[in-house]
Formats: C-alpha cells, structure tokens, sequence
C-alpha cells in the first residue's frame, strides 16, 4: 500500500467548486474500509435495540447490555462513596498529582472562557430593556471513554468544564476496561467533581443517563466522547436530551511543507492512529520528499509501538500522505477534511490560523503537538469528528449553558407604540389573537390618557 500513486481525485467540493488549483498525488490513499466491529457491524440498528430496550425495561436491560458487551454486572453500578475512597487510595501518588495539575490547565481555560460569556441588559429605547443571561443547564450526563485506554483526560474535559460552568448535578459514567475498574478515571471523575459516578459504557451508559432508570437520575444533556455506539446513541438521543457534539473516533491531520522533520510528522500520526482502528489520521505536504521519508519513518516506527496492532490497522485503512503544490492548496484540502485536529508544521505555523477555517483544534508549530491537547495542555479534547468542525467547534463551558433572554417594558407610551407596532404585525399574518393582546397594551395606554 506504500507504493506510489496517482489518484485522481475530486477537485471540486460538494458544491461543484473547484478547491483546488491543482491535482494532488497521493502517495498513500485511503481504500474503502468500513471499520470492523464484529458481529455487530450494523451500529444503528444496535444502538436503536438497546435505546428501546432500556426505555421499556429500564435497571434490567442496562444490566442485560452491560453483561452482553463489557462482560461486567456488579451488583450496583453506582460507586459509593466508600468504593470511590478504596478506589482512590489505589491509585499511585504521582498520578494523582498529575491529574491535578492537568485539571488545574483545564479550570483556569474553561474559567476564562466562562468569563467571556456576558449576560447583558440593552434598553432598545426608553422604557424598553432587553436582557441575555446564562443559565447553566441542572442536570449533565458526561460520558468518559474507556473501552480500550483509560481516558481519564476526558474526565478533566467533560465533569470539569460542567462544573465551572456551574451545573449542580452532575452524573458521570465510564466503563470498565477488560472486567477491571479504571482506577486513576475514577480517580479523575471525583477530582473534577462528579457528584455520582457509575461504572458502566457504551450505549448503555448514554441511554440510561437520557431516559433515566430506577438507579440513575435523568439528564438533560449528554456530554462526552466515545466510540461509534457512543457518538450514534448521542444522535438518536438528540431533541430528548442535548448534547455536546458528535465527537466519534479520532483524526488527526497534519500540514507540513520542507522544513518539517518526517520523523516528528510520523511519530504525530502515529500518536493517533494507536486510539482505534477507525482513526483517521492525514498528511498533507508541498513536498513530496517529506511526504515518502514520513511513509519510511512509519514503517520503521510502527512495529516498535507497542500498540501497533491498532495503530497499523488504522493507518493501514484510514492513514493518507497527499503532496500538493503549495500551503495555500494544503490549507484549501485540510479546510475541506474538517478535521478534528489539525497540526501545523511548517515556517510559519501562526499563517494557519488566517487561512484555516474548518478544525476542532490547532496546533502551531514543531513545539506544540496534538498529544497536548489530548493530555495535559487545557483547552478541551472532546472535539467534532466526521467534518463536524465544518459546523461547530469543541466543548466548553458555554455547551453547558443555556443562553436566554428577557424583556421588561417599564414605561407605558413605550408599551402603548409597542401595542399598535404588534397589533399591525401580528394581521400582517393572520393572528387575530396575538393582535388583541398588543391592542390591550394600546388600548390601556390610551385610556390613561383620557377620562372615561
Ligand atoms: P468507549 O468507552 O467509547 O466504548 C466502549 C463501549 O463500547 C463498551 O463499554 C461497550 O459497551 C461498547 N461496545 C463495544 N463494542 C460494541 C459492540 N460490538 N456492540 C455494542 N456496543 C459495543 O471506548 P473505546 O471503544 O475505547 O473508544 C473510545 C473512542 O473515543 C475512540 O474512538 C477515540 O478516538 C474516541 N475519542 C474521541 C474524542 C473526540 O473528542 N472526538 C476524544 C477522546 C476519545
């Protein structure tokens, strides 16, 4: 698969307009591969049988699906304060001072995103006052991966920046990894300030956290990362509960000219590639030297990663080299990938940020990396997948929060002009009845006006 090729490709976007000047090669393509999840491959339909399940039956099904998929059925899927001590107590010093660190990078980012959410009051015009305010939302479900790697990093991510946010309750679930409790996520989960937590995954965990059971509190809003299962229960879910975004398996997507060293672009890629087998991880290049010498370098560098089994099935189904004439093109392509992550690794990697516009996150430059942001740097990790950052952006504190109006009108000439403007308006389309209450306002402004 590491041959030379030139493929045509598409160079018109789904518009029909032409996103670039020139064709670019790919010296590595992606072929057709669905990932694999055995059995049940059929991933809507799965999520669907579950979703309705536990609707009609509840503890009982979630015990069920849990058992079916992750082999686990405790007798309560809820951690007691107690356990949630035992837990803790296994978990080595130093990573409980990381995870404190780490989460001190997190608070202080979404606290400073949460400080540029303004509530305002505007006074339209004498004696009319409108007003915006942030309410954060009461109920959150977060969900934290952990089917394959404990991800304790998206602990930081989700309960956290809920709790800056200021929402009460939150309830958090992950599942065990291979029977065993995700020691340090546990730990994660109760640093960050979740106030329940449950040890339990997949379309389980987000359909009970939706609808609610005997055991667990219904939220209003699902949040988190995960898998397939996860990201399409999310989209089924949606208009029951919010949610974040659709933040389905990982991307990755560097952008690199001559100057970049195919050893550091190599190692980047392969750094996502390890997180699933459906991983999409892409480089494109204006140089066709950097593009080869990163395909070597893979090839030298898989078969020491410990987690090549994942990281070469992805790469081998989902892994992409593109060379193209110049940044402007590379900019051009990677706008139109979308992808979750975008990494820079060029002369002037701060160009990007003029000439981007589609990506969950940046990162600038041979000194920043991707890993970062997933670990320790604290901005947010849960980002769109699936071109999604064609239309939104990542979690923040403001995904957890509600932003509504209010209106008061204090002066009753203002009401009295309001009343006819409404009245007007509202049998310009036929509604009779909204008319008369604007006519009221008039109507009793007016009548201050005279004896009667
Ligand atoms: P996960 O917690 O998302 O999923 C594990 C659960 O999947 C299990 O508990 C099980 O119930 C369910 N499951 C597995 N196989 C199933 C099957 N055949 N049928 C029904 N249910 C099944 O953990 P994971 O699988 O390790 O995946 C984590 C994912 O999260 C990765 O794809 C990673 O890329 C992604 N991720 C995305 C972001 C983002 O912001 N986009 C951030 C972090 C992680």
């Amino acid at each position: 698969s590491h041959t030379r090729a030139t493929i045509s490709t598409k160079s018109t976007d789904r518009h029909g307009h032409a996103i670039l000047a020139t064709k670019p090669q790919y010296l590595k393509s992606k072929p057709p591969v669905t990932p694999d999840f055995g059995p049940n491959a059929d991933v809507p339909s799965v999520v669907k049988g579950v979703i309705d399940d536990i609707r009609a039956n509840g503890d009982a099904a979630v015990r069920k699906y849990s058992r079916k998929f992750d082999g686990w059925e405790p007798a309560a899927f809820k951690l007691s304060k107690q356990d949630i001590e035992d837990i803790i107590a296994k978990v080595p010093d130093q990573i409980i001072k990381d995870i404190k660190e780490v989460q001190g990078n997190v608070r202080a980012f979404a606290q400073a995103q949460k400080d540029s959410l303004k509530d305002f009051e505007l006074e339209i015009q004498p004696g009319v006052h409108l007003g915006q305010k942030n309410i954060p939302i009461r109920n959150v479900g977060c969900y934290i991966p952990g089917g394959r790697y404990p991800l304790l990093a998206s602990a930081h991510r989700t309960i956290l920046t809920a709790k800056v946010a200021g929402v009460p309750n939150v309830v958090a679930c992950t599942p065990p990894i291979a029977g065993e409790i995700p020691h340090s996520t546990v730990a994660a989960m109760h640093l960050a300030g979740a106030d329940q937590i449950f040890l339990l995954g997949g379309v389980q965990a987000v359909a009970a956290m939706a609808i609610g059971t005997e055991s667990i509190d219904v939220c209003d809003f699902v949040a988190g990362p995960g898998n397939a299962f996860v990201a399409e229960a999310k989209k089924q879910l949606f208009g029951e509960i919010g949610i974040d975004l659709l933040a389905g398996p990982t991307e990755v997507l560097i952008v690199a000219d001559e100057h970049a060293d195919p050893f550091m672009v190599a190692t980047d890629l392969l750094s996502q590639a390890e997180h699933g087998p459906d991983t999409h991880a892409v480089l494109i290049t204006n140089s066709e030297e950097v593009g080869k010498k990163t395909m070597e370098a893979i090839d030298r560098l898989l078969p020491i990663l410990p987690t090549r089994e994942l990281a070469g099935t992805s790469w081998k189904n989902f892994g992409e080299v593109i060379v193209v004439k110049d940044l402007d093109e590379a900019y051009e392509l990677a706008d139109e990938y979308a992808s979750e992550h975008v990494q820079i690794l060029t002369e002037n990697p701060r160009e990007a940020l003029e000439k981007m516009n589609n990506y969950g996150a940046i990162f600038l430059g041979a000194n920043t990396c991707v890993s970062y942001g997933d670990k320790c740097i604290g901005t947010n990790h849960v980002l769109p997948t699936r071109k999604a950052a064609k239309y939104t952006g990542g979690l923040w504190v403001g995904k957890y929060m509600k932003t509504v109006t209010y209106q008061e009108v204090t002066d009753p000439e203002a009401s009295g002009k309001l009343g006819r403007l409404c009245g007007r308006s509202a049998r310009a389309e036929n509604f009779e009845g909204h008319a008369r209450s604007g006519d009221l306002r008039a109507y009793n402004h007016l009548k201050d006006q005279f004896e009667w």
